[in-house]
């Protein structure tokens, strides 16, 4: 068969499987989006609207994958934590990483119109690339939230000072940035009150949060899958992880502005990096 003369070249792929126990961030980035803004004219510095299609693509990224525990997003990106027993792709980063930025980007140019009825989408459309980094312990992931978490809050108070300096007081961009060169967080927040009336802190949670979707269970037995406490299902057995599975897609997503970084969160929703039977995600 004329596979069997050609099918040596199978032998140059390259075997990208990431360890197994390891938790998987799934980033997928907006390509280019200073100038997509600029195009469809994002409202600066935070355009809802952009935000919303954002999380609700990313809402249906998450319904679709099961073993994406919890996901989140800010600017143009969004993270997706796959729980370290994930078993898809076998692990495979490029499969994996095409595949989440793949159905991101269909869900965001289909689910444009919707969230910007005036402005008919045109090419290049938006596309997102994406990338995998395996995290080999629980600590490490949540550092790993903290840091993109941290990020919007920095990025998100750079750019509210900013823009209110240029388009509520007058300066061009330029004198903008040399006025913020060398700043902290306590002059902009000193600025934006005296100059502008803002109280940074009562700005919109979705801005200086960022957005964190999970699924959320309401009972205890919706955790475990009907198990009452003390029975630990088998989590390898095939009827089980077809349970799970299941009840993945039946529950209800939540997408919330939160804070990640404090531990209060985790203590709440113990079960998201847990191991489905129990086990906290603050161990
Ligand atoms: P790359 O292709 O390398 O990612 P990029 O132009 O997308 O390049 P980023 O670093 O990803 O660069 O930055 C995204 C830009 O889009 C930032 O300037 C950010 O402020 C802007 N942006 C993203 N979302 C919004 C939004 N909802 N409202 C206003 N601006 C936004
Ligand atoms: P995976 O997600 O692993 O890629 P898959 O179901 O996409 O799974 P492929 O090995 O990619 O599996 O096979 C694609 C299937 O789609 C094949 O069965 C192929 O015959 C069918 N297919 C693809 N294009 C066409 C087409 N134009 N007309 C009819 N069948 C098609
Ligand atoms: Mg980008
Ligand atoms: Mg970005």
């Amino acid at each position: 068969m004329a596979n069997t003369e050609f099918g040596y070249v199978r032998n140059f792929e390259q075997l990208d499987a990431l360890p197994p126990s390891n938790w998987i961030v799934v980033r997928i980035d907006g390509r280019g989006f200073t100038k997509l803004c600029k195009k469809y004219d994002f409202q600066k510095p935070n355009d809802k609207r952009a935000l919303d299609l954002m999380n609700a693509s990313a809402t249906e990224v998450v319904k679709q994958f099961v073993d994406v525990v919890l996901a989140y997003g800010q600017s143009d990106e969004y993270s997706f934590i796959l729980h370290e027993n994930a078993g898809m792709f076998e692990r495979r980063a490029s499969k994996l990483a095409t595949s989440v930025s793949t159905a991101f980007t269909a869900e965001y140019c289909m689910q444009w119109s919707t969230f910007f009825p005036d402005q008919p989408l045109e090419r290049p459309f938006p596309t997102f690339d994406g990338r995998c980094v395996a995290y080999p312990k629980r600590k490490i992931l949540r550092d790993y939230l903290s840091w993109r978490q941290a990020d919007c809050h920095i990025n998100n108070l750079y750019n509210t000072t900013f823009w209110n300096m240029v388009l509520k007081g007058g300066m061009s961009t330029t004198e903008a940035e040399y006025a913020l060169k060398g700043t902290v967080s306590s002059d902009k927040n000193e600025i934006l009150f005296s100059k502008f009336g803002i109280n940074y802190n009562n700005e919109p949670l979705i801005y200086r949060k960022g957005t964190v979707i999970f699924r959320a269970y309401d009972t205890e037995s919706e955790v475990n899958g009907g198990s009452t406490a003390g029975k630990v299902p088998d989590p390898t057995s095939k009827s089980q992880m077809e349970k799970a599975k299941k009840r993945k897609q039946k529950a209800r997503i939540a997408v919330e502005h939160v804070d990640i970084i404090r531990p209060s969160f985790w203590e709440v929703y113990p079960y998201i990096l847990g191991t489905g039977a129990g086990k906290s995600s603050t161990e």
